[in-house]
C-alpha cells in the first residue's frame, strides 16, 4: 500500500464503466470490475482502460480484432507483416 490508485469508480470507457475496485494484479498494478454495454463484466488495469486498449468485455475486440492487434503486436508473425509492409531490408 502507500502508493495513490487513481478512482476509476464511475468511469466510461468505451463500452465499460468501471464499477468497483478489485484490487493489485502482481505488478502492483490495479484492477477494476467494469461492465460492459453487451452485459458482461470484466476485470480491466487502469492503465489499459485509460490507454485505450481495454474498451470492451471482449465483444469490441471481437469486432475490431485487426486493428487491436495491430496496435499491440509483438508476436513474431505481426512482426514479420510489419517489416516488410515497411520494406525494412536489413531486418534479419
Ligand atoms: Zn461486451
Amino acid at each position: 500500500m502507500g502508493k495513490l490508485t487513481i478512482d476509476e469508480v464511475g468511469n466510461q470507457y468505451g463500452r465499460l464503466k468501471v464499477v468497483a475496485y478489485v484490487g493489485l494484479n502482481v505488478a502492483r498494478k490495479a484492477k477494476w470490475l467494469c461492465e460492459c454495454e453487451c452485459g458482461n463484466t470484466s476485470t480491466v488495469l487502469g492503465a489499459d482502460l485509460r490507454q485505450g486498449y481495454t474498451k470492451s468485455c471482449g465483444c469490441f475486440q471481437r469486432e475490431s480484432l485487426r486493428a487491436y492487434h495491430n496496435r499491440r503486436a509483438k508476436r513474431p508473425k505481426m512482426g514479420r507483416i510489419a517489416f516488410r509492409m515497411l520494406d525494412v531490408e536489413d531486418f534479419e
